[in-house]
């Protein structure tokens, strides 16, 4: 049973996200799969009540790495668990970009996550660059690298999302994602690996070949709710 994570990012309003609820919400009432949602901020505490009854998890798209304070426009780990997540995505690539967060920030964001008694899912991937100059293992280690640290053994979710893979169409192959999730096992030990980076219908049975991943996280083809139960069914 592979786990899903549907990343919405900024892409639903509040408004958008609920109409996504109703349309699509009995597609995935009975299923064997794991899902796990992630709206915007607002909707959360909406989306946590439409979902109280379904085996659909809520996730948080990041949080603070401070415990409380004077941090304008920042949100807390503690107040994500208060209003239904279980779950918070940190380190996403788009947010270390955006922010220029350090390795060290995102691990402090996890730590954060697990005290308020949520499961991380720590996103980590390398640039294109670093990719076609063979150098993802190494950086992928060094992103890990205060993760492994301050870690020991707790409950986390790594997601290896390569950036030059979100939303472009162009996944690693096989042998390629074979290699580096059982380097990530050597590295870092006590952690589940989801995949991500154009994940969809049309690639999903591809990606299902590799075992060594127990789900995926997925951007715009989650938008969809019947591409998101299509992926779902395939083998
Ligand atoms: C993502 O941004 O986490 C992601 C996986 O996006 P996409 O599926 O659109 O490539």
């Amino acid at each position: 049973m592979k786990l899903l994570v549907a990343n919405w990012k900024m892409n639903l309003t509040v408004h958008q996200t609920l109409d996504w609820c109703q349309n699509y919400l009995e597609l995935f009432k009975e299923i064997d799969h794991k899902l796990i949602i992630c709206p915007s901020y607002p909707a959360l505490t909406a989306v946590s009540q439409l979902i109280k009854d379904t085996d659909i998890a809520l996730c948080g798209q990041s949080c603070s790495e401070h415990r409380n304070g004077s941090y304008t426009g920042q949100v807390d780990a503690q107040s994500l668990a208060q209003v239904g997540c279980s779950y918070v995505l940190v380190g996403h690539s788009e947010e270390r970009n955006a922010f220029n967060l350090t390795n060290e920030q995102v691990a402090q964001k996890a730590l954060r996550v697990l005290e308020a008694g949520m499961i991380p899912i720590i996103c980590i991937g390398e640039p294109e660059t670093v990719y076609q100059a063979g150098k993802t293992q190494e950086y992928l280690e060094e992103q890990l690298f205060d993760i492994k640290r301050a870690f020991n053994g707790a409950p986390a979710y790594i997601a290896y999302e390569p950036i030059w893979a979100i939303g472009t169409s162009k996944i690693p192959t096989n042998e390629e994602l074979i290699k580096i999730v059982n380097n990530l096992k050597l590295f870092i030990q006590g952690c589940a690996f989801l995949y991500g980076g154009s994940v969809n219908a049309e690639t999903i049975t591809q990606l299902n070949q590799i075992k060594d991943f127990c789900g995926y996280l997925v951007g715009n083809a989650s938008l969809d709710g019947h591409e998101l139960k299509k992926m779902m069914e395939l083998p």
